[in-house]
């Protein structure tokens, strides 16, 4: 608990654990519960409410669950007091200076963020959001031990009319799986992400992706990697994503100039929060790139402000937002995001600011030392 003289506030930092459905793999490592930092400021009697939600285990990005409250404890915070508790703006302007600790500023951020626009009487839609009143959702599927349970799971999922599917890749994970998915899925939208998990002795194998009618392929090679993937693009004609590589507008607007990508995925998490998706997003609906909106996945708080900006005109295929159930036994909003074939409709709680159940905060408060 935080407070400061001349502004009557007070913050809580909150480490939240919720138990995953079913564990999720990925090129770099396995997780099965989710761990966030919620960021809660309650100042002159309205309560902003924010989300940091970088994945556990550092298999993602070097910051963890327990990195990012410490930061947030002893530097933003803190730092954030000093200056005489500014609005939201402020962060942006710190990420110019510092690139780090972005999961970090993403809480506060959204905290701030809530807060500003509620003493303003105004939305996060109003403010970040486009003219659409429902967002398409993708499945996004992780690699499975066996074919046939990658095939299952995914038969099991689109029940539930995602728009397009999603399946995750790496070397001696990718020909075959996709072979069987598009043998079961004829029609399906079907794109593919590597999580960087491939090298450059990989473009002739990953030529051959182009025979299965991918929307894109997301995130092939190493994040610092932007020649590689301009290489690539060259040699291939389905469009390389990048994710883990945009993390900020300067390395989108590098990587724009060198040809490495077609499609930019956002996630607000990776980039510092909400005002620098924007950026992102507005530099390249200018050059002619599209976008869509990622997650890691993240609780309720953070799933709606991508759902928020998934409106946007320049996001153009589905969104990586599934429903709260698809991940998460339970979610901190209420009531949780669902999908009907395929898209997510915002409840009216939901419309103006995510609506938080304080309830389930507590019931899924955790220790996480410090
Ligand atoms: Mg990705």
């Amino acid at each position: 608990m935080y407070g400061s003289q001349c502004v009557p506030h007070s913050v809580d930092l909150i480490p939240v654990s919720l138990p995953m459905t079913e564990p999720f793999r990925i090129s770099s490592g396995v997780v099965d519960s989710k761990t966030s930092i919620l960021v809660r400021i309650e100042e002159d009697g309205l309560i902003g409410w924010g989300e940091a939600s970088p994945m556990s285990g550092a298999f993602y990005s070097k910051e963890t669950p327990e990195s990012t409250l410490a930061f947030l404890r002893a530097e933003a915070i803190p730092e954030w007091i000093s200056l005489g508790s500014p609005g939201p703006d402020f962060i942006i302007q710190k990420l110019r200076e510092t690139q780090s600790n972005r999961f970090g500023w993403t809480g506060l951020e959204g905290a701030l963020w809530d807060l500003s626009l509620q003493q303003e009487g105004r939305s996060f839609r109003d403010t970040f959001g486009g003219n659409a009143r429902s967002v398409e959702s993708g499945l996004a599927i992780g690699i499975y031990p066996t074919i046939d349970q990658l095939v299952e799971r995914c038969q099991y999922y689109l029940r539930d009319g995602y728009k397009r599917l999603k399946i995750k890749i790496e070397p001696g994970w990718d020909i075959e799986p996709l072979q069987a998915i598009r043998d079961a899925f004829p029609n399906v939208p079907l794109m593919v992400d590597a999580n960087a998990a491939y090298r450059r002795e990989h473009f002739t194998l990953l030529k051959r992706l182009d025979d299965f009618d991918l929307l894109m392929i997301e995130q092939p090679l190493a994040s610092e990697d932007l020649e590689g993937h301009a290489e690539l693009q060259r040699m291939i004609t389905t469009p390389v994503c990048l994710d883990e590589s945009a993390d900020s507008a300067d390395r989108v607007r590098e990587a724009i100039r060198l040809k490495a990508c077609k499609i930019v995925n956002i996630k607000i998490q990776r980039v510092g929060g909400l005002s620098a998706a924007k950026e992102i997003h507005d530099l390249c609906e200018s050059e002619g790139i599209a976008n869509w909106m990622g997650t890691m996945p993240e609780l309720g708080i953070a799933s709606l402000h991508g759902l928020y900006m998934a409106t946007l005109s320049n996001c153009l295929y589905p969104t990586d937002v599934e429903s709260s159930r698809r991940w998460f036994t339970e979610d901190v909003i209420q009531p949780e995001i669902t999908v009907v074939d395929g898209l997510v409709t915002l409840p009216v709680e939901h419309q103006h600011r995510p609506f938080v159940d304080e309830a389930r905060v507590e019931k899924y408060r955790m220790d996480l030392g410090n």
